[in-house]
């Protein structure tokens, strides 16, 4: 339910979402459905049919989004009024959608992500009975809740050609955007009354970004004493999942790792066909299937929807309707025990059925209890409600810090040896006497003042200035000093070396 308030004196019009009070039996909630692309439209029909079926008191408002509103010309790949409707009514749901290739457009599906600010994407994965798998037939459970940061990472799409032949994309980690999603990966271990919540990352080479996340991670695993925290590096974590995944219960990952994680986890208990995602943020939250849009099954009638209901039972969890959830979420685990199945999984000796078929069998067992235990009304996700802003909200760490400028990583476009370089770079120093000339790198491995001459060496370096001992340098010195050295070599781009609280903001080169 979303109430919304005029704000008498500011002209403002504020919506309140209130979804948990839609648990009182007489109130009836308003949210926005987006078919989507390919089989997007079969599977959400076949969900919205069992929804029905089950007496969900849900209003359905279907907005415009996806391959066809690109085409159309809406850049955004959905209509201004579909973007009002789900900014009101603060919740989506969506069946797959098609970004079109090579027309410069981003996606919509990560687009909706980031700009409604769903900072957590929490995907789910357990052992179905019926869907049979290497892990399933070997009696090996399998119940493990991915929460994946959803907004930031190489995610941000920041990517240049600063050379013909070199290419650089940003990997944004940020210490808000991480403990928002830290944080609530801890409220959902209390909620779901789990145990264990890992820290996947690399943060032995990405020692800032990732090191950031973990730095983070471990801060607020202090807050929460009952849940036993622990991080792992993610390639063994992808080991460890396929060799021994019955010994994890939650893990949080940043962007492109939770990403890649939680299809490896899909993998565990069936596939895609079995994915649920809930994209949650403080005032909207997307609820989709993992999978895409089929292209090669669409239009066809035997998609299996499985995953999009499974995200439809958690949205109903989310919205406070979890004696529908249970209902439905009973009649599915039911129907998979009995050997009913689409094309893509079960028994190749019981005949598949097709999306309808398989929607009608799961409604025709509503009541029904699963042998390998019902699933009882309980709420897995914390509602979200607040008043929608009327400005962006600013989130950031300043107070107590102590900053200090140390130089500037100068990166040039040169086809020429790291000598030849340093020499160049060195005329430029007697102009700019408060810098020194530390190192050059290529590819991020050091080759001057010390190097190997094995090292291949391709058209873009990286030229690092630091301040002398002693001294004090503005920014406005080192925009110069890359002035002064574009009348030699083209400049690429220009990255400031800081410290914060007398911690290196910068890391060293390899070799260096
Ligand atoms: P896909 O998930 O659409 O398909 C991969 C394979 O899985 C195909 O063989 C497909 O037939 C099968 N499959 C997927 N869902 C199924 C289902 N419900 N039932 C039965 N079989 C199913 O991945 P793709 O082919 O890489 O992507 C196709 C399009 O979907 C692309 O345009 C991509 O950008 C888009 N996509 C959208 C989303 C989203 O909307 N959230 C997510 C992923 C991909």
């Amino acid at each position: 339910m979303s109430l919304t308030i005029v704000c008498a004196n500011k002209n403002v019009t504020k919506t309140l979402y209130l979804h948990r009070l839609t648990t009182l039996p007489y109130m009836r909630t308003k949210i926005a459905v987006a078919n989507g692309d390919g089989i997007g439209p079969e599977i959400m029909e076949a969900v919205l049919k069992i929804f029905n079926a089950a007496n969900v008191q849900l209003d359905y408002e279907f907005v415009e989004m996806g391959k066809s509103y690109f085409d159309a010309g809406h850049s955004t790949g959905m209509t201004a009024k579909a973007k009002e409707t789900i900014e009101t009514l603060g919740l989506l749901f969506k069946g797959p959608m098609e970004t079109p290739k090579g027309k410069g457009v981003k996606s919509i599906n990560v687009t909706a992500r980031k700009v409604w600010n769903t900072y957590a994407n929490q995907r789910d994965f357990r052992t179905l009975n019926g869907v049979n798998t290497v892990f399933s037939k070997a009696g090996i459970p399998i119940n493990i809740t991915i929460i994946r940061e959803n907004i930031e990472d190489t995610y941000g799409g920041i990517e240049h050609l600063l050379t013909y032949d070199v290419a650089v994309g940003r990997r944004i980690i940020t210490r808000p955007g991480s403990e928002q999603v830290i944080r609530y990966a801890f409220e959902m271990c209390r909620r779901k009354g789990l145990k264990k919540l890992a820290c996947a990352h690399k943060a032995n080479i990405m020692k800032l970004t990732d090191g950031l996340f973990l730095e983070v991670f471990q801060q607020v695993a202090t807050e929460y004493p009952d849940i036993e925290s622990s991080d792992i590096i993610v390639d063994d974590l992808c080991m460890k999942l396929v060799s021994r995944p019955e010994t994890f219960e939650a893990i949080v990952l940043t962007n492109l790792q939770g990403d890649i994680v939680s299809d490896l986890c899909a993998g565990l208990v069936g596939g895609l066909g079995f994915a649920p995602s809930a994209n949650i943020g403080d005032n909207i939250s997307i609820f989709e299937a993992v999978h895409g849009t089929a292209p090669d099954i669409a239009g066809k009638g035997i998609a299996n929807p499985t995953a999009l209901l499974l995200s439809g039972i958690s949205m109903l969890r989310f919205l406070g309707y979890s004696a529908n959830a249970a209902t439905i979420e009973n009649a599915l685990l039911y129907t998979l025990e009995q050997g009913v199945h689409t094309g893509d999984f079960g028994e190749k000796g019981t005949p598949s059925l097709n999306t309808v078929q398989f929607a009608d069998a799961i409604i025709s067992n509503l009541g029904e209890q699963p042998a390998q235990g019902a699933v009882i009304a309980t709420e897995d996700f914390e509602a979200k409600h607040g008043i929608s802003p009327v400005q962006n909200k600013l989130r950031f760490t300043k107070e107590g810090v102590v900053e200090e400028m140390i130089g500037v990583d100068v990166f040039v476009e040169a086809d020429m040896q790291p000598d030849e370089l340093a020499t160049i770079a060195k005329k430029h120093l007697r102009y700019n006497e408060n810098f020194e000339l530390v190192m050059i790198s290529n590819r991020g491995t050091q080759v001057w003042p010390t190097g190997s001459i094995y090292t291949e060496l391709v058209n873009e370096y990286r030229i690092r200035f630091e301040k002398k001992e002693g001294s004090t340098i503005r920014q406005k010195e080192i925009l110069h000093i890359s002035a002064d050295l574009s009348e030699d070599v083209k400049i690429c781009s220009v990255e400031f070396l800081m410290n914060f609280n007398g911690k290196r903001g910068y890391t060293l080169a390899q070799g260096q």
